[in-house]
């Protein structure tokens, strides 16, 4: 197998190995990394996923990106380390068992993002060991992606994690995931909202004055978070849909990084009869989806499903470059995508929040289908497609991308009982906080980056 080279979605970057474009996170010129060609996996070999744990099905995805950078033996061993949880699909009785939710959320963080992490910072902790070096993760998180990256750098040897967060968007729990670790990990508490933490860190990024410091992003921008996203598209149609059968998926989206790993899972031959990517009340995705005119949204909106709150998702400029136009950081659109393809191939709805609580509830009384709010937005989403296009009977599956159990208070107040709690949680409670808090501004936030790293 030739290995993969990755390429900058803004176009003035050289090209990098999977290695380079890891570690660097963004490119130079502040685009995202994207693979210049996509891998193709055959019919037998995506029949054969069928009968395969899901460790296998990421290393036989994942060693078609790591020729020249790793070897399979290594690559085998990692994917059995980072993947030893379950991946259920529930099916729906009233859709004819077509339709199924997949839960993404038995890693020990109970949030999809683990699926990303994991493989990253192993993939991450060994090329930085290789080359006898320390590396900075510079991270902001709208809840659960600093708390997924945080434990999945845990204690890894080379790797120091910093992770920002909005103070008043994350809940406790999600809260005490992050700083409840201590070793090689800190965190700070922004007063200000996600979009100011990625603001700050992509500043940092940007900072000449900074580049004493080996920092690299564990954010949604890195390839390294994207590649293991494609893994779960492959595991759930081989269980659920007929072989060569296209398949609906429904993805709840913020920074749209998870939808991106199904469109390489397409990109990469996995048959996808539409992909449905809802938003909560931050639509800037759907107006752009209708209207091929993009505007950001500032400030994003706080909803229900917090860690969704993104008014200018970072991974657009993917989606577009994937689509054949140039989309540049702050969302100016330098040659337009074919809009036609994308409304083909994609379909958007924004689900407000209350439409996202009748959703948590009626899910339970009409199929004791336990959601919580973020997988409430992808049902409404595949609820909304149906409703559009209701010939369409294909199976489908709807992402789930948060345990209920994050949400004990919304869904006690929604349901009347709260969710059971899985033990990697209900540990959390007797654990000291440590953490550090900042305002928003970037001279204070960067003499803290001088003096601690
Ligand atoms: C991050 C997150 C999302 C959104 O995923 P994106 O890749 O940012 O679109 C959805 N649900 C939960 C629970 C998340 O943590």
């Amino acid at each position: 197998m030739k290995p993969v080279v990755f390429y900058s979605t803004n176009g003035h970057a050289p090209e990098v190995d999977l290695r380079a474009a890891l570690l660097q996170g963004q490119a130079p010129d502040r685009g995202l990394y994207l693979p210049c060609s996509f891998p193709q996996l055959d019919a037998p070999t995506l029949g054969s996923f069928a009968r395969r744990p899901y460790a296998e099905i990421a290393f036989e995805v994942l060693r078609r990106f790591t020729p020249g950078t790793i070897d399979e033996p290594s690559l085998r061993a990692l994917c059995d380390d980072a993947y030893g949880f379950d991946v259920p699909l529930e099916p729906v009785a009233r859709f004819g068992g077509r339709a199924h939710v997949m839960r993404l959320d038995r890693g020990p963080t109970a949030s999809f993002k683990d699926f990303a992490a994991r493989m990253m910072a192993r993939l991450i902790g060994r090329f930085v060991r290789e080359a006898g070096q320390t590396l900075t993760i510079l991270t902001a998180t709208s809840g659960d992606t600093g708390s997924a990256v945080a434990n999945a750098f845990h204690r890894i040897d080379g790797i120091r994690v910093l992770v920002l967060f909005p103070i008043a968007e994350v809940s406790a729990r999600q809260r005490k995931q992050m700083t409840t670790l201590r070793d090689n990990i800190r965190t700070i508490a922004i007063d200000g909202k996600f979009d100011d933490c990625q603001a700050l860190v992509k500043r940092a990024f940007a900072d000449p004055e900074l580049s004493q410091i080996p920092l690299s992003s564990a954010n949604s921008i890195n390839i390294g978070r994207l590649l293991p996203q494609s893994v779960y598209y492959f595991y759930a149609a081989a269980r659920v849909a007929r072989p060569g059968e296209p398949i609906l998926f429904a993805v709840p989206s913020g920074n749209f990084g998870n939808m991106m790993g199904a469109m390489i899972a397409g990109r990469m031959g996995l048959p996808i009869r539409r992909l449905i990517v809802p938003v909560n009340g931050n639509n800037e995705f759907p107006l752009f989806l209708g209207s091929g005119d993009y505007r950001r949204i500032e400030p994003s909106l706080n909803c229900l499903s917090n860690a969704m709150n993104v008014g200018h998702p970072s991974n657009l400029a993917r989606l577009v470059a994937v689509y054949g136009g140039e989309m540049d950081e702050t969302g100016a659109i330098h040659r337009p995508p074919d809009m036609s393809s994308m409304r083909r191939d994609l379909f958007s709805t924004s689900v407000s929040d209350d439409a996202t609580r009748a959703t948590i509830r009626s899910a339970w009384e009409e199929h004791r289908l336990l959601l919580e709010p973020h997988g409430a937005v992808g049902w409404r989403g595949f609820l909304d497609f149906r409703g559009a296009e209701s010939t369409d009977d294909s199976p489908a599956v709807v992402l789930e991308t948060a345990h209920p159990a994050k949400f004990p208070d919304e869904i006690e107040a929604l349901l009347g009982f709260s969710p059971e709690m899985p033990a990697s949680l209900s540990a959390l409670d007797t654990l000291a906080e440590d953490y550090d808090r900042l305002a928003v501004e970037y001279e204070q936030f960067k003499r803290y980056l001088i003096t601690h790293y």
